[in-house]
């Protein structure tokens, strides 16, 4: 296996990666007729991007799979200014490749803060709609790899994808990492929640936002786990996190839609939900003492 890695500067500097390596065969391949394509998917996006003063595409963080040419793709919004520092959040889809939902919602959201920018007023966001390219294409909770590539995060993990969002969360240093999936054991909406305290102050309402369109899941146990108003606070080893070392920790929050509501409203969900946490955690930065 050989990787080669450069990491450019954050902020406003697109970081440039390339990852080469010799992939191993593992799984049956989907005929590559039958694979959803990515670039028609995101060619809305970089349509946008080509014309916007804000959206910035980033193609350039590649691998190979199985000899094939791969990007991890990347959209980095900047928000208009909102006085300080700006808040560096990152928003990941898709890294399960039968969970569609959040991949289309993402990119809803993106062309929504395309239209009304000061919504990410005070933001700089970086989007990663889809995580995993080849379970995206092959519509497989795992990669072409045979792995799960949420329970593979800060384990010396192999696979590329991994990596290269690995580099992501050490170089851009979020404050806050915000994850969409779907579940298909779940008849209600719900989110679980990880770092930093005050997320337990973004969750309710996140959630309260997605309620006015999809029940919340309100059992005591969602996915083997002790639930309270839709809220877990426990998660699997390996999920996308921000790198174990990192102080302060970020606020990392992730929601799950239910997999049987009609399209439109599992997109309109996560889109409300996502607009409200960046508009609760701004209130939080603007009261936060300054030390
Ligand atoms: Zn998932």
């Amino acid at each position: 296996m050989t990787a080669q890695l450069s990491i450019q500067p954050k902020h406003l500097n697109v970081p440039t990666m390339t990852i080469t390596e010799t992939a191993k065969a593992t799984v049956p391949q989907t005929p590559r007729q039958q694979r959803r394509p990515i670039a028609e998917l995101l060619a809305p996006l970089d349509e946008l991007a080509r014309q916007s003063p804000n959206l910035v595409a980033n193609h350039d963080a590649r691998f190979e799979v199985n000899g094939e040419a791969y990007e991890l793709p990347r959209y980095l919004f900047v928000g208009p200014r909102g006085g300080d520092t700006p808040i560096r959040v990152g928003i990941f889809a898709g890294i399960h490749g039968d969970e569609p939902e959040g991949v289309y919602a993402l990119i809803q959201f993106i062309k929504l803060l395309e239209t009304r920018p000061e919504l990410a007023a005070g933001y700089y966001l970086s989007f990663y709609p889809v995580c995993n390219p080849t379970g995206f294409e092959d519509a497989t909770r795992l990669s072409r790899s045979g792995k799960d590539l949420n329970r593979e995060f800060w384990k010396q993990s192999d696979e590329s994808e991994v990596r290269l969002l690995q580099a992501e969360l050490v170089s851009r240093s979020f404050q806050g990492l915000i994850s969409l999936h779907t579940d298909d054991s779940s008849s209600g909406f719900y989110g679980i929640v990880r770092g930093a305290t005050l997320t337990k102050h973004l969750i309710e309402p996140a959630l309260q936002a997605a309620e006015k369109l999809l029940s919340r899941d309100a059992r005591p146990i969602i996915d083997g786990f002790r639930a309270r108003n839709g809220v877990i606070r426990d998660a699997y080893d390996g999920m996308l996190s921000a790198p174990p070392k990192a102080r302060p920790r970020p606020f990392e929050i992730i929601l799950e839609t239910p997999h049987t509501p009609p399209e439109y409203l599992k997109e309109a969900a996560f889109v409300a939900s996502l607009q409200t946490i960046l508009a609760e955690y701004r209130k939080f930065i603007a009261y936060a003492p300054n030390i």
